[in-house]
């Protein structure tokens, strides 16, 4: 089946990819020119374990393919699919505009059936929104739009779309339905769960489970700014929490605030679609604000160990929102930066991954080769994002390297006893 992909960003590019891997011949297509340059000379734009084996199996089978030429993807294929970015407005509601745009160009260039996949995160009613799109623009050519949204996660986005923990396709059309079974064919072979549902339910699929771990992150966050209060140990917390089926282990880890770009995005849009239906969402609003407190939080807490920050150096371990990607959509390592940089403090920072992004943002600090260079000189560090290269550091190295021994935690990579033990002034979070 020929499938064309529609924005060749994080999304796009790992599920084109890994389709192109079920065996269908796929097109990727962005407007960006320098993209698709970069994948055509078998370069990746983006850094994501994994990925850039999966894409040169495929293209090297000849299965996948990259273009700026929309018109010339459309028409070849049976089903395109919608991986174009939807940013927040300043209003907290998402920006269809590049959604709009691909309806618009499908509408012009459709030449027989086609099956319109949304698979960018999208509000309830973009699904009628395309199809309206299409069929003002279109009468000619019969086509169905299906919601397909995605769960991956950026840093393990191969093998989550290799391994889903569920396929979601909305749809009302038979049709449709049985070709987005056959793209997903090889997922039936690993008893993945379906949910097969309408378009304006599997919509809200995606930003209800975005929205729930969000809470589940800020809840978490909360307990951990209450442990500081009252002498109690987030970890024992959370895992005497987590222990209990009905709540689980996973996203129970304290930190700086959640980011990345797709957290803060849906719960804005949540709330928007919320407000929109006369129903405001009180516990994503609290969530959203929880969130904005907690990263604003982090420099009290630095400033709380290291002392009056002006004129001092920092080194700041991770810059990326999260370890094993190069994105810094809203990165919480970010507002601490900007926090910093505003209370007076020379930054250098290191990351395995993110520096050159990061450098694009923030040109006027200090990038380091690695973390001992980037502790060089510097008053205190602040380990921000847990890449596993911060998690076994040479601490008498590291600590040799800064002028004093200082270390806050912002994701509890370290033993607070053992480190005092070393001789560190140390925080982390929610730690007693
Ligand atoms: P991205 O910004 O990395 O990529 C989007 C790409 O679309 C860009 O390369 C852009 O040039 C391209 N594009 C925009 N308009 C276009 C057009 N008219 N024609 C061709 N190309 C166009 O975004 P992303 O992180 O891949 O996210 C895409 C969507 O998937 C968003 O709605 C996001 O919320 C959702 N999503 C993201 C993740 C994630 O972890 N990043 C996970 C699940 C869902």
């Amino acid at each position: 089946m020929n499938i064309c992909m529609v924005g060749t960003g994080y999304v796009g590019l790992v599920t084109g990819a890994c389709l192109a891997d079920f065996g269908m011949n796929v097109v990727c297509v962005d407007k960006d020119a320098e993209k698709i340059a970069t994948l055509q000379r078998g370069d990746i734009p983006i850094y994501e374990p994994g990925l850039e084996e999966v894409v040169s199996r495929n293209e090297r089978a000849g299965r996948l393919r990259f273009t700026t030429d929309l018109k010339a993807g459309i028409e070849e294929a049976l089903a395109i699919f919608i991986a174009v970015g939807t940013p927040p407005k300043a209003d907290g509601s998402p920006d269809l505009t590049f959604v709009r745009q691909v309806a618009e160009a499908i509408a012009e260039h459709m030449n027989g059936y086609k099956v319109v996949v949304t698979k960018s995160t999208v509000p309830t009613g973009t699904g009628r929104m395309i199809e309206q799109i299409i069929k003002d623009k279109n009468g000619r050519h019969e086509f169905s739009v299906v919601s397909n949204p995605e769960f991956l996660r950026e840093g393990s986005a191969v093998s989550d779309f290799l391994r889903p923990d569920r396929v979601v396709i909305g749809a009302s059309d038979p049709r449709a339905i049985e070709v987005l079974k056959e793209i997903y064919s090889p997922l039936y072979l690993l008893d993945t769960p379906f949910v097969i549902t309408d378009v304006a339910s599997a919509e809200l699929i995606k930003y209800a489970s975005n929205g729930f771990l969000a809470v589940k992150i800020s809840f978490i966050n909360e307990i951990a700014r209450l442990c500081e209060r009252m002498g109690a140990d987030v970890h024992a917390v959370a895992k005497g929490m987590g222990l209990d089926k009905r709540i689980g282990s996973k996203f129970l880890h304290p930190g700086p605030g959640f980011g990345g770009s797709c957290f803060p995005k849906d719960t804005s849009a949540v709330a928007d679609i919320a407000r929109q239906n006369g129903h405001p969402f009180r516990i994503i609003e609290a969530t959203i604000q929880a969130n904005e407190e907690t990263k604003r939080r982090m420099i009290e807490k630095i400033a709380a160990l290291a002392g009056s920050l002006s004129g001092k150096t920092a080194a700041v371990l991770g810059l990326s929102f999260k370890p094993e990607t190069d994105d810094i959509r809203e990165s919480p390592a970010l507002a601490v930066v900007e926090d910093l940089k505003k209370a007076g403090v020379t930054v250098r920072a290191h990351d395995p991954a993110a520096m050159t992004n990061a450098r694009a943002v923030h040109p006027d600090i200090h990038y380091a080769k690695d973390a001992y260079d980037c502790a060089s000189g510097a008053d205190f560090v602040v380990l921000a994002t847990e890449w596993n290269a911060f998690r076994a550091l040479d601490l008498a190295r590291l600590g040799a390297a800064l002028r004093s021994k200082t270390m806050i935690d912002l994701r509890n990579v370290y033993e607070p006893a053992e480190m005092r033990r070393a001789g560190w002034k140390y925080v982390g979070v929610g730690r007693g």
